[in-house]
Formats: structure tokens, sequence, C-alpha cells
């Protein structure tokens, strides 16, 4: 249920209210936005009298919010959420960034070479992973807690805020240079490593599980959000359908969708949305007219011996031309 107050209510008022509203043992979120303020609740509210509290001074207006999801909805927290990942790099609420870098940490030289590139044509975070989930485990399964070293090496050496994969909580001390903490597909809903995410103060990248349906990724975000961290990013990375052309079907209408649902900035990936990497640049340019916050792509210096998704790398030279591409688009990107 949400609460909307009139312009400028008595902070005494609103203390009453919350109070009383505490008393029914609900949860009070008080979001003053740039237009309104409201209290949201989050709790059994069958026994709340909408009518009775409609009737106070302060109160615009009350309405029951239907969706299972409160924290991160957008009827909670109408303005957009901006993330703050690093000085200077903010993503959402008009904040447009770009994280790229290779499939997986292979060696140093890779790392430095693939982020100068990336950074030079104005990526602002590298990605890599070093805890890699692959399908088969005779795979190359990243190089763990080194990769991260390495990762934070570039990241010392080049001032760009890092991107990578965590697996498993147990592994969560490693990730304290980490500047984004991403869940992968695979681990979507994987609700125990979830809650203890909502548990840190870091930013949070939650990409669209393989086969999982919009409001089921928006659930996975209440998770962090109830935990009482809101500092998320989402990611639409195509889903499973019938569909053989690409490696997954990339949905460009989750990211309008997203927007009008919940309040969290929305990023895209290409690069495993379509498994090739001559698609990576349309879909990406798709995304960004689409109102995208950010993109997610997958550079290599040698696409050819990646150790893992090399099918879908662009090239330096590649991600060079996809960024002047998005650039000419950005003016023209959908607004809600
Ligand atoms: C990745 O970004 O490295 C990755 C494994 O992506 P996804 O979880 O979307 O498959
Ligand atoms: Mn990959």
């Amino acid at each position: 249920m949400v609460i909307i107050l009139r312009d400028n209510p008595a902070q005494k008022q609103i203390d009453s209210l919350v109070s009383w509203l505490k008393e029914k043992n609900l949860d009070v979120h008080i979001v003053k936005g740039a237009e309104q303020t409201i209290i949201g609740l989050i709790g059994d509210t069958s026994k709340i009298d909408i009518d009775s509290i409609k009737t106070m001074d302060i109160v615009e207006d009350v309405k029951r919010i239907q969706e299972p999801y409160k924290n991160v909805n957008r009827k909670f927290h109408p303005d957009d959420t901006v993330v703050d990942i690093a000085p200077g790099v903010k993503i959402g609420g008009g904040n447009f960034q770009v994280m790229a870098g290779p499939c997986s940490v292979e060696d140093r030289n890779q790392v430095l070479e693939v982020a100068e590139a990336v950074k030079v044509a104005g990526a602002s975070i590298l990605r890599g992973g070093a805890f890699k989930p692959r399908t088969s485990p005779y795979a190359f399964q990243g190089l763990g807690p080194k990769g991260l070293e390495i990762l934070e090496d570039a990241k010392n050496k080049l001032g760009m805020p890092i991107v990578s994969e965590i697996m498993d909580i147990s592994k969560l001390p490693l990730f304290d240079n980490v500047d984004i903490i991403q869940v992968g597909a695979r681990n979507m809903q994987n609700f125990e490593l979830l809650k203890e995410l909502g548990k840190t103060k870091k930013p949070i990248l939650l990409k669209r599980g393989l086969s999982s349906t919009i409001q089921e990724l928006l659930m996975s975000a209440e998770y962090i959000m109830a935990g009482g961290n809101g500092q998320i990013i989402l990611c639409e990375r195509g889903i499973r359908t019938f569909e053989t052309a690409t490696r997954n079907t990339l949905d460009i209408s989750a990211v309008p969708v997203l927007k009008e649902l919940t309040h969290l900035p929305v990023i895209v990936d290409p690069s495993h949305g379509t498994g090739n990497a001559r698609l990576v640049k349309p879909m990406a340019m798709a995304s960004v007219a689409a109102g995208a916050d950010g993109l997610m792509i997958e550079v290599h210096n040698d696409p050819v011996h990646a150790l893992c998704d090399g099918a879908q790398a662009l090239t330096p030279e590649a991600f060079g031309s996809l960024m002047e591409s998005i650039a000419r688009i950005r003016p023209f990107a959908y607004k809600r």
C-alpha cells in the first residue's frame, strides 16, 4: 500500500501517522521524491482502513499495490534510482554507462590490453569474469581469486571501476574492491545469495534468468532490496525461446516494460543476448534507442583464441565502432 501525501505536509503530522502505522506492525518507508512524498507500507495491510487514512489532512490518496514486488515498484518510488558506482560514475536517472571487457579474465596482459582499449573507446566500467558459470564442468572455470586480483590491478592502473560475477556467497570477502557485484543469469533465483547481497552496500548487477519472466526478475531484485540494499542494476541478457538462430532471444521490450514497472536502472547485454559478434552492434543500438541506461559488452583482444564466449566477443576496433554508433543514437533514445 502507498499513502501519497499532499504538498508540504507538516512533519509533526507525518510523524504521528508513521507511528500509528508502525503500531500496526507495518514496515514503513518514507520516500521524498522530486514531486511528492510517499509513505510505502509493507506487511499485512488488510486490516488498514483506507477510507479513514484518506480523510487525514496531510493525505492526498491511498492506493493498494497489487504487484507482489513492493520496494522495487515504481508506485513505491516514482523517481528513477541512481546507482552510485564510483566517484563520477553513476547509472540511472539519465546517467548512461557502458561496461565492457572480456568474458573471462585469462591473464594480466589480456585484461590490461582490453581495458585500455575499451577505456579509450569510452567505456566507463571494466567487466571480467573470475568465477565462470560454465555449462560443462570440463570448460575453463575462470582464474578465481587470481582473476579478481588481475581485475583490481587494471582498476588501479586505469582508474576504472570493475564488475565481476559472484557464484557463491562464501567468496564475498574477495569482492571488497569490486565496484559492482554481478549475479549471473544462472543465479538469478539463488535466493540465499540474494539475501546475503541484500545485507551489503555494494551495487549489484542482477541479470535476468535464462527462462525468467520480468516479474520473476523483479521479485529477485525485491529480495536484495528487502534486505536493505537498493543499489541494484537490472540486466536483460536474452531468454530461452524456440528460436535457434541466436544464442538467446534478446527481449528488448523488457527495457521499456521494466522502466515502467520499476525505478531501478536497466541495462542490456547484447553479447549473451545474441551469441554472435556481428549482431552485437545492431542490438546495442536498438537497446539504446529503447531507453536502456547502459550496456554490457564482451570485448577480447584475440576473440578466436578466447577461453570463453569468443564467438560473441568484439575486437577493440569493433567495440570502438559500436561506441560511435550508440553516441549517435543516444540523443533520440526513448524516455518514459
Ligand atoms: C557473464 O556476463 O559473464 C555471464 C556469464 O552472463 P549470463 O549470466 O548472462 O549468462
Ligand atoms: Mn560470456
